[in-house]
Order: C-alpha cells, then sequence, then structure tokens
C-alpha cells in the first residue's frame, strides 16, 4: 500500500502529528499496535504552550470541557507543610491560557483521533505493530506483526520510549535510569478535605519520601519514590500501598484505592531525531522523569513543531535543512531544558541536606513573593521559555 505520510503510535504525540499535517490536507495513515487508543493514566497536566497548540488544532475547549483548570501549585515540605504557592495567572501577558488544564492524556486521544478521522485519506490502523522500517530509493517501508506492509515518502515514529522505528534508525538512546521506580497509587479520597489547603498540583519535599499530589478530574494521584532494592511486586502489593497512603494521612480506615502502578523512569535523548526520511517524536524520541509534567508536553510540542515543517518540505516550501533546524532545535530542547529542569525538580525533591532544603524553600518564598521573580520561573516552569526563549521576561 502506498501512503504519503506514515505514523507509527497513537499516543497524543502520533495522533497530533497526523492531525497537523492532515489539516494541511496530507494523507496520513496511523499504524498503532493496540486494538485501542491506551486508557493508561499516565500525563494529567498541560502546560500554557501546550493548551496554545491544542486551541490552534481547535481541541481545546472539548479537553477543558473533560478536564480542571488549575491556576496556581505549590511546594510543600511533608514535615512544615506550606512552602510557596506560585500563581500562573502573573503570565497573563506571556499566554492567553495562564494556567494548567488536568486531565488524563487518555481523554485527549479520543479527541484527537475524532478530529483525525474527519479527514479524507487519513486512517488508523489498530492492531498493527511495527516490527521493521526499511529505507530504499526515497521510501520507507513499515512492516507490522500481522505480516502486512505499508510504503511512504516520511515516517515519523511516535511509537513510545521503546520504539521500534527509533531503534530501526540505529539512533543510540543514550541517558541514566533513575535507581528507584515511581509509584503512582490513584484514589478517589478528595485530598483537598484530607490535607486542607493544597492546590490541585503539589509538589512535597521529603528526604525520605518525596510526594507530588496531583488532581485529575475524578481522583487524585499520589506519585512516591520507591526502595530500588523492594521487588516490584512488594511495591504494589495492596497492603505495603495503603502503609504509604497511610503515612500521607491516616483516615483510621482503609483509602479508597483505585489502582497503583510502578514505573521504571528514565531520562535519555536519541542521538538523532532525523534519519532519511524517517523523523522521531515525543517519547520516542526522548524519555525524562514526570516531576514538572514535561514528557508529553514536550512530544506535543514536537509533533506540532516537527508536523508543520515536514509539511513545508511536502509542500516544496521548505528545504530538508528547515526541516534539520526544527528537528535539532527539538533536541535541544530535550537535552538542555526537559531534562535538566526534570532532573533540578527530583533533586529538589529529595534533597538530603538540611541546610540546602532550607535555603531552597527560602528561595521559594522569596520568589513567590516577587512577581517579576515569579513571572520568569513561570515562563521556565510552564515550557513558554522552551519555545520563546529569546522573548524577554522584563
Ligand atoms: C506516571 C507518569 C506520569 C506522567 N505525567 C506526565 C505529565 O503530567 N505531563 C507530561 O507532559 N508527561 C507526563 N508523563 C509522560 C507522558 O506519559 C509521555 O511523555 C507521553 O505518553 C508520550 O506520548 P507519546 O505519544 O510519545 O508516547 P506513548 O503515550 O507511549 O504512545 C505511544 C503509542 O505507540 C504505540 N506503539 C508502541 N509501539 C508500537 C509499535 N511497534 N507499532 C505501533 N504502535 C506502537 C503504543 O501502543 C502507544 O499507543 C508521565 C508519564 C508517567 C509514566
Amino acid at each position: 500500500m502506498t501512503n504519503e505520510i506514515l505514523v507509527v503510535g497513537a499516543g497524543p504525540v502520533g495522533l497530533t502529528t497526523a492531525l497537523v499535517l492532515a489539516r494541511s490536507g496530507h494523507a496520513v495513515t496511523v499504524l498503532e499496535a493496540g486494538e485501542s487508543l491506551s486508557s493508561e493514566s499516565r500525563a494529567s497536566t498541560y502546560h500554557p504552550p501546550t493548551l496554545e497548540m491544542l486551541a490552534e488544532l481547535g481541541v481545546l475547549d472539548e479537553l477543558i470541557e473533560r478536564g480542571i483548570v488549575s491556576q496556581a501549585f505549590q511546594y510543600r515540605d511533608r514535615e512544615s507543610g506550606p512552602v510557596a504557592e506560585l500563581d500562573l495567572g502573573i503570565l497573563s501577558e506571556d499566554t492567553p491560557y495562564p494556567f494548567r488544564v488536568q486531565c488524563e492524556q487518555s481523554k485527549l486521544t479520543p479527541i484527537l483521533l475524532d478530529r483525525l478521522l474527519r479527514h479524507d485519506g487519513c486512517v488508523v490502523e489498530f492492531g498493527e505493530a511495527a516490527t521493521s522500517v526499511e529505507q530504499a530509493d526515497d521510501r520507507v517501508t513499515v512492516t507490522t506483526a500481522s505480516g502486512r506492509s505499508w510504503s511512504a515518502d516520511w515516517v515519523v515514529g511516535a511509537d513510545g520510549a521503546s520504539s521500534v522505528v527509533r531503534k530501526s534508525t540505529g539512533a543510540a538512546f543514550e541517558g541514566i535510569t533513575y535507581p528507584e521506580r515511581f509509584l503512582v497509587a490513584s484514589t478517589t479520597e478528595d485530598l483537598a478535605s484530607v490535607l486542607p489547603g493544597i492546590a490541585d498540583v503539589n509538589y512535597v519535599f521529603d528526604p525520605h519520601e518525596w510526594l507530588v499530589l496531583l488532581k485529575t478530574p475524578e481522583h487524585w494521584r499520589i506519585l512516591f519514590p520507591t526502595d530500588p532494592n523492594s521487588p516490584a511486586e512488594v511495591e504494589v502489593d495492596a497492603e505495603r500501598v495503603q502503609e504509604r497512603l497511610r503515612g500521607v494521612a491516616d483516615l483510621g480506615r482503609p483509602w479508597q484505592l483505585l489502582h497503583a502502578s510502578l514505573y521504571h523512569v528514565h531520562q535519555r535523548v536519541a542521538e538523532r531525531f532525523r534519519t532519511g526520511r524517517v523523523l522521531l517524536v515525543g517519547d520516542a524520541a526522548h524519555v525524562n522523569n514526570p516531576l514538572g509534567g514535561m514528557g508529553m508536553n514536550s512530544g506535543i510540542h514536537d509533533a506540532v513543531l516537527t508536523a508543520r515543517a515536514l509539511a513545508d518540505v511536502l509542500t516544496g516550501e521548505a528545504d530538508l535543512a528547515a526541516l534539520d533546524t526544527v528537528v535539532e532545535g527539538r533536541r535541544d530542547v530535550a537535552l538542555s531544558y526537559v531534562r535538566t529542569v526534570t532532573h533540578d525538580n527530583w533533586k529538589q525533591l529529595r534533597e538530603q541536606d538540611p541546610a540546602a532544603r532550607a535555603a531552597h524553600h527560602a528561595e521559594l518564598r522569596a520568589l513567590a513573593a516577587d512577581p517579576a521573580a515569579s513571572r520568569a520561573y513561570l515562563r521556565r516552569t510552564s515550557m513558554i521559555d522552551s519555545l520563546r526563549p529569546l522573548e524577554p521576561a522584563g
């Protein structure tokens, strides 16, 4: 079968890539290994520049209807309580959306799919796991586990962290794996009643057991680090999870637990994001820890910018050098921005030295009290500076 563009992976990044290309008038086929869209609860925070892009694609109103608009987030200390609250409202001159939206990525993907399928010539083939990608004579051929083959002018690999497309290009995926795995527990308990005064998003410092507390439309999620030496089955055991939840707040009864999952967490960036006619976006290109909510967000930014640049190449408005400028720029963001911010978040949450911890708390308090400093800080943590780094925040 001959196609103009194949996108491998129907996660948030693959579907965004496909929709941008479809809106530019291109025929896109998406190959997805799953029999349907993934319902896994992973990313849940959307930052302002992502909201701008989703608005441009005409899907933001529907996402907001399904999500929660959160204007503030908190830094807290497990022992001493609130440290600082930062209000994204201060970004009103920087973005039309000076807030975060809290909503699981599994609620965005059906909206994107619906929009994509409204375009003639665009299809999603479920149950088709790519097993090999080969380039020859200006064509790329993708073969799937079912034995079918697709040939296209361009292939975009959006097939997640274990990307077959990335592996097919031979690009190394260097970086680190964190020693501890992260446990995500979802609960229907109302954390705002259990811990009065918390925001919808809270980063809680602790040298032994830091936490992230996040509100999503139907439940709260709590992220914990786990002992690197403890087997996975012990860490997800219901009684062990209850013990950890009791440490957050003793309700005098078991917490209502929806589910708990354990994740290995990595910081890795592919050696290159374009190899011939194969492009990489999202987790296929780079993975980072989830502290700060930048994985899906930066992946959606890759999707929009890479797809727009590819569309310009396809219409002859731009050459490959222009496409390379964009994809190399995205690689720089993954290396020097997303990796740095998320890794710093991890170090600060678990800081062991009491003096360094106190100094960091004092810095955050001073920041929250200083509008110019808050604005500069929030431009960075909400990823505005990753896309508009040359625009001064003064
Ligand atoms: C606990 C947790 C919390 C997180 N929180 C946030 C957050 O708040 N904000 C944020 O920005 N990020 C967050 N992330 C990261 C975020 O989930 C990922 O960055 C995001 O899912 C990447 O999207 P993607 O479309 O690139 O890849 P994926 O979501 O992994 O989608 C890849 C798709 O490709 C398909 N696929 C895989 N292999 C093949 C194949 N061979 N052939 C065809 N299809 C294939 C898969 O089935 C899947 O549908 C979090 C991650 C975790 C684990």
